[in-house]
């Protein structure tokens, strides 16, 4: 199998577990969005080149993608779950944007998923490449935690 259909699984799986929700928030948008407005208006008119432009179960598609319109909260939705999800590890930028690319489209997608490089923990991951040591400090927290219970238990020991 080539790793391009690796990406299109690794994409698809990664939006199927953020379950149908979005999928169902597309169809809304095309009903209710001005950009959709308009190019539903067009549709109806045979205006649009149907080698680009394809509409199927109230959905727009472009090029083979799902059309999103460029302002829609949705497209920060897919790019946090492309980017964050456990399955994409924070992925660079240009992976997160590849792995994007084979399922949706919207105007402007380059400038969004660049968000990446403001996401606070890759920006955690750099400091803590910067500076090793900080990886090395004791972990304080689960310690009293223990310290906790295991004095629990001693209270409640019967005295002999
Ligand atoms: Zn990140």
């Amino acid at each position: 199998m080539s790793s391009r259909d690796d990406g299109v699984k690794t994409t698809l799986f990664v939006l199927i577990t953020i379950g149908t929700s979005w999928f169902e928030q597309v169809k809304r948008l095309v009903l209710t969005d001005e950009f959709f407005k308009e190019l539903n208006k067009k549709w109806d008119e045979n205006k649009l080149d149907t080698e680009l432009y394809q509409k199927r179960g109230g959905v727009f598609y472009y090029k083979k993608r799902i059309l999103l319109s460029h302002d829609t909260p949705i497209t920060r939705i897919l790019i946090t779950e492309l980017h964050d999800s456990p399955w994409s590890g924070h992925s660079r930028y240009e992976r997160t944007l590849q792995r994007l690319k084979k399922i949706v489209y919207w105007r402007g997608m380059k400038r969004a998923v660049r968000y990446n490089k403001e996401c606070d923990i890759c920006q955690r991951h750099k400091a803590e490449n910067i500076h090793p040591a900080g990886l090395l400090q004791p972990l304080p927290i689960p310690n009293l935690v223990w310290e906790d219970i295991s004095m629990d238990f001693t209270k409640r020991l019967p005295k002999s």
